[in-house]
C-alpha cells in the first residue's frame, strides 16, 4: 500500500504550506517524521521536511490536497539519516500552524542553529567522453583540472579559477561535464586527536615509574591524572616528541582516538558571585518549585520579586532540584545584554552540563552546543528567545525568567512568543513552568489572580540592599536640557564619591527628529512614514525601521532654509550632554549602534563592571538584569517617552521600564538613588513606578484595558496587507475582512480595516484589521478561509499577507 507523507514546505503564498506526497518505496524506510526532504512544487524542487506519515487510506482525512482529487507527486530524495528534529518538535509546528498559522517549515527551520542547515551544493565532474573536444587554451585548463580531480565542488573550482563560471554552464550544456546537486550540512563537528589511556589510572602510574624516558613517563602521569587528553596539549605541556608518543602506542599503553571537538563559548569570570545561603523567601520558593517537580500542585508559577530580590539564585536552586530527579531543565532570558551575567552564574554552578544557546555565539560554537543538547551530553540549556526549542529529552523545568519581556516575541514570521512555547512544552514534558519577573505581565498577573497561575512572591531584597529612593523631576518646572539640574547635581556627587551611574534613554542616535525652523515640516524617510534619525557621530540621517540612510542635509528639503532644528535626544546626544558638564567622566555609550560587533554586549558590560567607566549610557538593553555593586544612581532621561504611542501597552512598557531600569540602582552595600524626568509626574504608569506600587498600577491598567476591550479581557489578533499601491491593499483587506465579520460568533468585534500605526513601511502601504475575542473557535480556520478571498493573482502579485496573534505591540 502506498504511504503518503504530510511535508511542510518553505511555499509563500500559502498560509501555513503543508502539502501530501507519496513515498516511493525504496524511500519508505527513511521518511519519519523530522526529516528534511526535496519535493517537486510546481516547476522547482523544495527543501521540505515530514510532518507525518501515513498510509494512502488513513491520509485522505487529514491531507486535503489529497482528497482534492489530484495526482500526488513523490518525494524526490531524503536529506537526513536521522531526524534534526525530535517527535515533539515537530508536533509542536503542526500544532502552531493549526492554531497560529505559523509556516511549520520556518518555524522549524528556525530551530535548528545555522550550521547544520542544508545548502545545495553543485558537483562537477568528467562526463568520461574521450571525443573531440574544442576549446581555448584556458578552457582545457579548466576541464583538464576537473578530470584529474573527480567529482569537485563548483565553489572549489571558481576558487582556483575565478571565470570559469560560464566555461563550467557551457560544457555542462555540451555534455563534456555532467553536474550532481547535493545537500550538504553547511557546518560540521570538528574533531581533534586525543591520546586515550589503554589501562586505569594506577595501572598507568605503575608503568610510569618503570619507564625510563623521562618524558613518556610524564605523558603517562598526565593521562593517568586527566584522562584522553587532546595529543596537541600533551605535547606541549609534557615536551615529549611525536616518536615517543608512537612509541607509547606500540607498547600498548595509549592509543590515539579522533573524538569531537566542543568549541564552546567563553564565560566571563568577574561575574561569578560566592556561594550564598538562601534566604527564608528564596528557600519557600524553592520549596513551591520542588513540590510541583514531585507532582504536587502543577499550576505554571508566578515568581514576582522585587528587583534585587534574588531571583537568579532560586532559579539555580531549582535546576539543581530538577538534575538531582534525573531531568533536564531549561533557562530563557530576554536578551544577549543579560546574557554574560546569568550564564557565568549558571556554568559557576553547572559546569559543563550547560549549554549555552544565542544569538551572540558563533556559528561553529553554536552548532557544537546544539549537537551537545542534541546527543544528551548537556542537561541544563541558558538561552534566549529561540533556546526554548532547545532539543532537551526529558525536561523537568523551565524558567522563563524576566517572562514580561517583549523580546520573546518573535516579530517575524515565524511569528511565536517564546512564552507559549515554553507553555506548551511544559505541559508536553509534565514539567514544571517557572514564570519571574519583578514587574510580570499583564496578562500573566492576571492570571495569577484568577488562579491560573500559582503565586510566588519574593517582596523584599537580600541582605541590606534596600530599594533605592526615587525622586520624580518635573520637566515642565525643571528646565536644563536633557540633564536637569538635580540630575546633574547627583551625578557630579557620584563621580566625587567614585560610584557608577546609569542613565538610561530609550532611544539610539542624537535626535529622532530634524525640523525646519521656517516651514515646520519634519524629514522623513523617502520608502516610510516615520522621521529619520540625526546621527551625529557619523553625520547621517538614518530610518531605524527599514536601514535607509544619507548624509545630513544643510537646508530644509522642502523649502531650503538653513536653520534645521534637531529635537529630543537620542543616547548620543545624551553623551555629549555628559562630555559637556563632566569632560573629566568616564562615559560608555550602549545602544544598537554600540554593539553591533559580535561580542560587543559582554565586552562593554564587562568594562563597565570592572569599573573602567563612570557613567553608562544607554537604551533599554541596559534596564534589565544588571547586577552591578557600585552603581548607586540610575537616572531615566524621560520616562514617558513611550506612551504618546498608540500603542495598548504604552502604560505597561513604561511601568516595566521605569520600574527595572530604577532597580539597577543600590543593589550592593551602598544606598542607590533613582531620578526620574518626566514631563507627565501624574501619569499612573510613572506614579506607580516612583512609589513601587504594583497593586496600584495593576488596579489602573486593568481599568482601562478594560475599558478599551483590551487584553487580558479579550484576546487579539491582526491581520495585516501590505502592498505597493494602497487600493491595493485596502481593497484585498476589505474583502476579507468582510468575511471574517460574517465568520466570528457576535460577541467578537472586528475593527478595520484602517491603516497600520506605521501606514508605510519599505515602500509598501500597510492596513490592518483587528480582532477582539474571548472565545472564538476555530479561529485559524475562520482567518485561513477568509484570506482565500484575496484574489490568487492579485495575492502572487501584490500583496503580502501578516497575521498575528496575541501581539504584543500595535505599533
Ligand atoms: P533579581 O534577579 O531578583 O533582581 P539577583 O538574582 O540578581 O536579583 O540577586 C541580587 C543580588 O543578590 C546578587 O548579587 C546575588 O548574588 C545576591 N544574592 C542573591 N541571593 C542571596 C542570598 N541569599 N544571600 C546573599 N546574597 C544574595
Ligand atoms: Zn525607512
Amino acid at each position: 500500500m502506498n504511504a503518503v507523507a504530510v511535508v511542510a514546505v518553505d511555499a509563500p503564498y500559502e498560509p501555513d504550506g503543508r502539502y501530501s506526497y507519496l513515498v516511493p518505496p525504496a524511500l519508505r524506510p527513511k521518511v519519519v517524521p523530522g526529516v528534511r526532504v526535496v519535493v517537486p512544487f510546481g516547476r522547482r524542487r523544495l527543501e521540505g521536511i515530514v510532518l507525518d506519515v501515513a498510509t494512502a487510506i488513513e491520509a485522505a482525512g487529514t491531507a486535503d490536497e489529497a482528497a482534492g482529487g489530484r495526482l500526488l507527486r513523490p518525494i524526490l530524495e531524503v536529506l537526513d539519516d536521522e531526524p534534526p528534529f525530535t517527535p515533539e518538535l515537530v508536533r509542536l509546528a503542526v500544532h502552531l500552524a493549526e492554531t497560529r498559522l505559523i509556516p511549520p517549515y520556518r518555524l522549524l527551520l528556525s530551530m535548528l542553529p545555522p550550521a547544520v542547515k542544508t545548502e545545495e551544493r553543485r558537483l562537477i565532474r568528467w562526463n568520461g567522453d574521450d571525443g573531440p573536444i574544442i576549446a581555448l587554451p584556458e578552457e582545457a585548463e579548466v576541464l583538464e583540472w576537473i578530470r584529474d580531480r573527480g567529482p569537485v565542488a563548483l565553489e572549489a573550482i571558481l576558487r582556483r579559477f575565478p571565470a570559469a563560471g560560464p566555461i563550467v554552464d557551457d560544457f555542462l550544456e555540451r555534455g563534456w561535464l555532467a553536474e550532481a546537486r547535493v545537500r550538504k550540512p553547511r557546518g560540521r563537528t570538528k574533531t581533534v586527536r586525543f591520546a586515550v589511556p589503554n589501562a586505569a589510572a594506577p595501572a598507568l602510574r605503575e608503568a610510569a615509574a618503570s619507564l625510563r624516558g623521562i618524558r613518556q613517563r610524564a605523558v603517562l602521569e598526565t593521562l593517568a591524572e586527566r584522562g584522553p587528553t587532546p595529543v596537541a596539549e600533551l605535547l606541549r605541556s609534557t615536551g615529549a616528541s611525536r616518536s615517543s608518543l608512537e612509541a607509547l602506542v606500540d607498547a600498548g599503553w595509549i592509543r590515539f582516538e579522533a573524538r569531537p571537538l566542543s568549541r564552546r563559548p567563553e564565560v566571563d569570570a568577574a561575574w561569578r558571585r560566592p556561594a550564598v545561603e538562601l534566604t527564608d523567601d528564596q528557600k519557600a520558593a524553592v520549596r513551591a518549585i520542588e513540590g510541583a517537580l514531585d507532582g504536587g500542585d502543577r499550576r505554571p508559577i508566578l515568581l514576582h520579586g522585587v528587583t534585587g530580590s534574588g531571583k537568579t539564585e532560586v532559579y539555580l536552586a531549582a535546576i539543581e532540584a530538577t538534575l538531582a530527579r534525573g531531568r533536564t531543565a531549561l533557562l530563557l532570558v530576554p536578551e544577549i545584554a543579560l546574557t554574560p551575567m546569568m550564564l557565568a552564574r549558571v556554568e559557576q554552578r553547572f559546569g559543563d552540563r550547560v549549554a549555552i544557546l544565542h544569538s551572540g555565539l558563533g556559528a561553529g560554537e553554536r552548532h557544537d552546543e546544539w549537537q551537545r543538547i542534541r546527543r544528551g551530553e548537556a542537561s541544563v540549556v541558558v538561552g534566549a528567545r529561540s533556546a526554548v526549542f532547545a532539543p532537551l529529552a526529558d525536561i523537568g523545568l523551565i524558567v522563563l525568567d524576566e517572562e514580561h519581556e517583549a523580546s520573546y516575541k518573535q516579530e517575524e514570521t515565524p511569528r511565536y512568543h517564546a512564552r507559549e512555547i515554553a507553555r506548551w512544552r511544559a505541559a508536553h514534558h509534565g514539567a514544571v513552568f517557572v514564570l519571574g519577573s519583578a514587574t510580570p505581565s499583564v496578562e500573566s498577573y492576571a492570571l495569577a489572580r484568577a488562579g491560573r497561575y500559582r503565586l510566588v512572591t519574593l517582596p523584599r531584597r537580600v541582605g541590606s540592599a534596600r530599594l533605592p529612593d526615587v525622586r520624580v523631576v518635573d520637566l515642565r518646572k525643571e528646565g536644563g536640557g536633557l540633564l536637569s539640574r538635580p540630575l546633574r547635581e547627583a551625578i557630579a556627587e557620584r563621580l566625587r564619591r567614585g560610584e557608577q551611574v546609569i542613565l538610561l534613554q530609550n532611544r539610539r542616535g542624537y535626535a529622532p527628529v530634524v525640523l525646519c525652523r521656517r516651514c515646520g515640516r519634519a524629514i522623513e524617510c523617502p520608502h516610510c512614514a516615520v522621521t529619520l534619525t540625526y546621527h551625529r557621530a557619523d553625520g547621517a540621517l538614518r530610518c531605524h525601521y527599514c536601514g535607509y540612510e544619507q548624509p545630513m542635509v544643510d537646508r530644509c528639503p522642502f523649502c531650503g532654509n538653513p536653520h534645521l532644528i534637531p529635537l529630543g535626544g537620542g543616547t548620543q546626544r545624551v553623551e555629549e550632554a555628559l562630555l559637556h558638564s563632566f569632560p573629566e567622566a568616564r562615559v560608555l555609550r550602549m545602544d544598537r549602534d554600540t554593539t553591533g560587533r559580535r561580542g560587543a554586549h559582554a565586552e562593554l558590560l564587562g568594562r563597565f563592571l570592572r569599573g573602567e567607566a563612570d557613567i553608562l549610557v544607554g537604551t533599554q538593553m541596559i534596564a534589565k538584569g544588571l547586577d552591578i555593586p557600585r552603581v548607586t544612581l540610575v537616572g531615566i532621561v524621560l520616562a514617558d517617552a513611550r506612551l504618546g504611542l498608540p500603542d495598548f501597552r504604552a502604560a505597561e512598557r513604561t511601568f516595566q521600564l521605569v520600574t527595572q531600569v530604577a532597580g539597577r540602582a543600590g543593589r550592593g552595600e551602598l544606598p542607590g538613588e533613582v531620578i526620574v524626568q518626566t514631563y507627565m509626574p501624574d501619569h499612573p504608569s510613572i506614579r506607580a513606578a516612583v512609589t513601587g506600587d504594583v497593586a496600584a498600577f495593576f488596579a489602573a491598567e486593568l481599568a482601562a484595558r478594560k475599558k478599551g476591550a483590551y487584553p487580558p479581557f479579550y484576546r487579539l489578533a491582526v491581520v495585516q496587507v501590505d502592498a505597493r499601491d494602497a487600493r491595493v491593499a485596502r481593497e484585498a483587506l476589505g474583502a476579507v475582512t468582510e468575511r471574517l465579520r460574517m465568520a466570528v460568533v457576535p460577541e467578537t468585534i472586528v475593527v478595520g480595516p484602517a491603516p497600520a500605526p506605521i501606514p508605510k513601511l519599505r515602500d509598501r502601504f500597510r492596513f490592518h484589521t483587528l480582532i477582539k475575542y474571548k472565545q472564538e473557535p476555530e479561529l485559524a480556520s475562520k482567518i485561513r478561509r477568509a484570506l482565500r478571498e484575496i484574489e490568487r493573482p492579485v495575492r502572487r502579485q501584490e500583496v503580502a499577507v501578516t497575521v498575528d496573534f496575541d501581539p504584543e505591540t500595535l505599533f
